[in-house]
């Protein structure tokens, strides 16, 4: 995959880049990232980015030109293939009024030959950016940043750990928080048995054993995989409803679950 990131702080992407699996992806040749400096693309003396709101209002606004002639020199498909999906390119815009960025649109992203992030600053960018050369535009939460660098780094990072060849353990992105498909069954042992189905991850515990009394729970030590997976599952499911209740809507409940969650009601009667 080839990431594009368009910004007018290049410098920001030096570390958070270098790290982990991003490097370690980068390293494989499984992803190209290349920076470019928005202020490359002006044509005047004070290299200028910016300009006051039509109609008034505070702060300064993303000027369309260096962001058109920054895309144009990409060379991407016509916008209208990209949107129809005849080539697997996208451009997204960092926007606090984007769509929400999620494990399910990070997997969509894992898809692509190329991505590319447009970072905003200021009041944002200016509209014809995302009416006209854009494909979309995402959010990485519901709070405003000064720029999005960091939401540009979030997606880069989520997408380059779901590229296969990645991560060490593939199995270890399919079994976590709010993965969509449940790999339950699919072969033996604990750590097969315990695909997310949208769930939040369930809680992991390394050695000592007995830290300053805070003991592992037994189950965990005892080699019963059916009971380790179970218990899993249970946590799991205990946990989404007390952190995050609002993804139980879209997680289908095997029958298994259906008891495990009677049996929790019935011990909190
Ligand atoms: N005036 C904008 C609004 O109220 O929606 C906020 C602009 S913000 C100060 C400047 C830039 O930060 C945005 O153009 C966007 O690129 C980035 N940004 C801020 N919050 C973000 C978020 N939640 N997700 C992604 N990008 C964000």
């Amino acid at each position: 995959m080839k990431a594009d990131i368009v910004t007018i702080f290049p410098d920001f992407f030096r570390g958070p880049l270098d790290h982990g699996i991003t490097r370690r992806a980068a390293e494989m040749g499984l992803v190209k990232i290349e920076v470019h400096d928005l202020r490359r693309f002006t044509h005047d003396r004070h290299r200028t980015v910016d300009d006051r709101p039509f109609g008034g209002g505070e702060g300064m606004v993303l000027k369309p030109e260096p962001i058109f002639d920054c895309l144009e020199q990409m060379q991407l498909a016509p916008r209208e293939q990209r949107l129809s999906g005849a080539v697997r390119e996208n451009v997204i815009v960092l926007s606090a009024q984007g769509q929400r960025f999620t494990q399910k649109v990070a997997s969509e992203l894992a898809t692509l030959n190329r991505m590319v992030l447009i970072c905003g600053r200021y009041e944002g960018v200016d509209e014809r950016v995302s009416e006209c050369i854009a494909d979309r535009e995402l959010s990485i939460g519901d709070y405003v940043l000064s720029g999005g660098e960091l939401g540009a780094a979030v997606i880069v990072e989520a997408v380059m750990r779901l590229l296969p060849g990645a991560v060490g353990n593939e199995a270890s992105t399919r079994q976590e928080s709010f993965t969509a498909h449940t790999n339950a069954g699919d072969r033996e042992g604990p750590d097969s048995t315990c695909g997310s189905g949208g769930l939040l991850d369930y809680p992991h515990y390394t050695r000592p054993a007995d830290f300053r009394g805070m003991t592992v729970p037994e189950v965990l030590i005892n080699g019963n995989h059916q009971e380790i997976r179970r218990w899993r599952r249970e946590q799991a499911l205990k946990k989404t409803l007390r952190n995050r209740p609002d993804l139980m809507d879209a997680v289908e409940l095997s029958e298994e679950d259906k008891k495990i969650l009677a049996r929790m009601n019935h011990r909190r009667d």
